[in-house]
């Protein structure tokens, strides 16, 4: 067999096209922030991230799903959400015909997952945003999806965890998409008000309707480095206030430093941060005595709700997580 050092005899293998799981494209990989090319499997190892420089890879919901459950393993829920084309909108493709290229795309119906399981332990809620469907825009089915997440977590009293990845709402789907803003506010709201804890993690990119929303809206605001996180983009900025802007602007760093996030934590680090903040936040045994019991009249907090509420602030001070709850 003749070997060819400098030019192609055999043409390379074509990736199979309807498979739905991504074929690699290759073994080497090169890094967008350094611009150094690194062996594939070597950024796999390092969860998505550069060993060199310390980039942070886009990933998809489903390999942040089990890189942050315990095992790995979880539930999906809410899957049976879809977004129609209300304004039949069409520009340079009908909408509709983008949905279901990106539903074979991807596998996923819309641009979140929502997920169930544990963390370190604790059952979790946890939605996480798809870049890859149309950019991991906010449309109806991405806000119902999210607003089912925040309901079931008061409903099964557990912590929520979202997981932003979003070049903001759909346009496609108009005021539509622009409505789920307020009505995740709303139920993130009544998620508060059960004293169930929220944290928001931002990665690369979060902009637009996404973080003038819920993104921002955790209990705590946690950032990848050197995430792009903003609501208008930097260019349209520029344009408007005709000034240059400051260097690493909308970027993690820079945001933490002005108060907008409350820490950045590195990829690797997450699951483990993640379930110490869980465990500060969250006192099941707690939250399960502060519940109405059926039985109760609403409206009359029984002796041992009203003695909570007075001295249990959320989150959880230290001394009221030693408070034991009533035997039932
Ligand atoms: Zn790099």
């Amino acid at each position: 067999m003749e070997i060819a050092w400098f030019k192609k005899i055999r043409k390379p293998k074509q990736a199979v096209e309807h498979k739905r799981v991504q074929v690699p494209e290759g073994l080497w990989v090169k890094c967008n922030s350094c611009k150094e090319i690194i062996y594939k499997k070597e950024v796999l190892r390092n969860a998505n991230v550069c060993p060199k420089c310390g980039y942070h890879f886009r990933i998809s919901a489903r390999e942040r799903l089990s890189s942050l459950f315990d095992e790995g393993r979880y539930q999906e829920v809410d899957t049976d959400i879809y977004s129609v084309d209300p304004l039949k909108f069409k520009d340079a493709k009908a909408y509709k015909d983008r949905l279901r290229e990106y539903r074979e795309k991807t596998g996923l119906n819309d641009a979140v997952i929502n997920a169930r399981g544990t963390l370190g332990g604790a059952d979790t809620v946890l939605s996480v945003m798809e870049y890859g469907f149309m950019g991991g825009s906010m449309g109806s089915a991405v806000g119902e999806k999210i607003t089912r997440a925040v309901e079931r977590a008061i409903d099964e009293r557990v912590p929520l965890v979202v997981i932003s990845c979003s070049g903001g709402a759909r346009m496609q789907e108009g005021a539509l998409s622009l409505m789920q803003m307020a009505k995740i506010s709303a139920a993130l709201g009544k998620l508060h008000e059960a004293r169930l804890p929220f944290i928001s993690i931002l990665t690369d990119p979060t902009t637009g309707g996404v973080t003038a929303s819920y993104a921002m809206l955790g209990d705590l605001n946690i950032a990848e480095p050197k995430a792009l996180i903003g609501f208008a983009g930097p260019r349209v900025i520029e344009q408007t206030i005709r000034e240059k802007l400051p260097e690493g602007f909308q970027r993690s760093e820079f945001l933490v430093e002005h108060g907008m996030l409350d820490f950045i934590i590195e990829r690797r680090r997450m699951r483990e941060v993640l379930i110490q903040c869980l465990k500060v936040l969250y006192n099941r045994a707690l939250v399960e005595a502060t519940l109405p019991r059926s039985g109760d009249q609403p409206g009359t907090p029984t002796r041992e709700r009203e003695a909570i509420g007075r001295t249990v602030q959320f989150p959880t001070s230290l001394a009221a997580r030693k408070y034991t709850p009533p035997e039932l």
